[in-house]
């Protein structure tokens, strides 16, 4: 490549992972070329709920969710048609839109020394002996040594996920509300879980009082409401009533609900003996963990922080980040990929929100083994 830039370390990717691992880089005394293709913040699919682990990630971080406003979260309500099973969540959650929360993640590794680059677009990679081969479009061809693939959802040419045998039909739709005072009262300070037929949905607050409404639904489902939000949220309303009474009237504050596709629920990236060591995926490039856990977030901020810690200490991409990563999340990733496929039709969401009612405990212990491990985080929060 002639006229090509040359790099030590590329990051694709301006995410939770990608910011989370060039700044933790950054403070290495490492600064690393950060391509993210939106020009500007914007809104993602996401429940926008903040574990405690993440939590723990973001203090690392320097990011502050008090000064950013978060929401607190210390409940977790799910309902199954007309009814209710409630319990404490293991820890005080937090509730922050992925405009605000990533953009403060970049903020902070621009101020570390990473080169952010906005509104670049990597369109495909390639792998040599020498490193990485960037085709970043009108940005000009780029070489890096290390490459840090944290594209999240988005899979870039030529550095595809492997994602057989994850769930793969399920559409996430996003859409935030202003709403009533009462409706705002009665769901302050709680999550709420809403099953319903091929799908759930997630309901809490997040800053500024707004409520953020996630949900996922399969294909098929979808289709069957002829492709319309408008009638497959009625339809959601009418099954659940609790829904109905959250949303009846609440303001709708963007145009159109956003949306995603063919999320690979369930995804663990394995390297191939061949794969390049100086490639480290990151985020929802290295597993996928069903949403209901609300634990994404934390694995991605992990394995930014992990490999950028292992890449500092001069450990190898495939080798010992990969396999690391793997043993880190692989169980969580397993449990609830099985617990999300058990949970899809009627009579199994009914076993299952019986066995939550009955058991309340049940629901804090599904929280607690889908939740990353303290001995992992330790290894990932520890500078070289
Ligand atoms: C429906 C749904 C609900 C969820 N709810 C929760 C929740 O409540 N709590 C939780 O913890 N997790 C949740 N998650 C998971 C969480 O959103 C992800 O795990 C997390 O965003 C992954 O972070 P990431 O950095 O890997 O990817 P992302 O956050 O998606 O970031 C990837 C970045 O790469 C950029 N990019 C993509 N392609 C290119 C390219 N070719 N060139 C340059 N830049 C590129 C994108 O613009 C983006 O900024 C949810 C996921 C879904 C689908």
């Amino acid at each position: 490549m002639s006229g090509c830039r040359a790099e030590a370390i590329v990051i694709v990717g301006g995410g939770l992972a990608g910011a989370a691992a060039a700044s933790v880089l950054g403070r290495g005394g490492r600064s690393a070329l950060l391509l993210e293709r939106d020009p500007e913040p914007r809104h993602k699919v996401c429940g926008e709920f903040l574990s405690v682990e993440a939590q723990t990630y973001l203090a690392h971080l320097g990011i502050d969710l008090d000064e950013l406003g978060a929401s607190r979260i210390s409940r977790l309500r799910i309902y199954h048609r007309g009814r209710q099973a409630v319990a404490d969540l293991p820890f005080t959650a937090r509730g922050l839109s992925r405009k605000v929360l990533d953009e403060a993640l970049l903020e902070k590794a621009a101020t570390l020394g990473a080169r952010v680059a906005r509104g670049v677009t990597v369109r495909s990679l390639t792998f040599d002996e020498t490193g990485a081969r960037i085709d970043a479009g009108s940005f000009g061809p780029i070489r890096a040594e290390t490459l840090f693939l944290a594209s999240g959802k988005h899979d870039v040419r030529g550095m595809k996920r492997a994602a057989s045998g994850s769930i793969n039909d399920l559409i996430g739709f996003k859409m935030h509300y202003r709403f009533s005072e009462e409706q705002h009262s009665a769901l302050e300070g709680a999550v709420e879980i809403v099953l319903f037929e091929l799908g759930y949905a997630g309901l809490q607050l997040i800053e500024g009082g707004i409520a953020n409404l996630c949900l996922v639904i399969t294909q098929e489902r979808f289709e069957q409401v002829g492709k319309r939000w408008e009638s497959m949220i009625d339809q959601i309303m009418h099954e659940c009533p609790s829904l109905a009474d959250r949303l009846g009237g609440a303001l709708a504050l963007f145009d159109k609900p956003l949306s995603i596709f063919q999320i690979p629920y369930g995804f663990v990236h394995r390297p191939a003996r061949s794969e390049p060591q100086g490639l480290f995926r990151l985020g929802d490039q290295i597993g996928v963990i069903p949403s209901f856990t609300g634990e994404g977030m934390s694995m991605a901020l992990h394995s930014g922080c992990l490999a950028a810690s292992i890449f500092l200490r001069g450990g190898r991409a495939s080798t010992d980040f990969h396999r690391q990563m793997s043993s880190d999340v692989q169980r969580q990733v397993r449990l609830a990929f099985l617990i999300n496929k058990a949970a899809r039709y009627g009579p199994s969401q009914t076993a299952v929100f019986h066995l939550c009612q009955t058991w309340p405990s049940l629901m804090q212990q599904v929280a607690t083994f889908t939740r990353l491990r303290e001995g992992s985080m330790q290894r990932a929060l520890a500078l070289p």
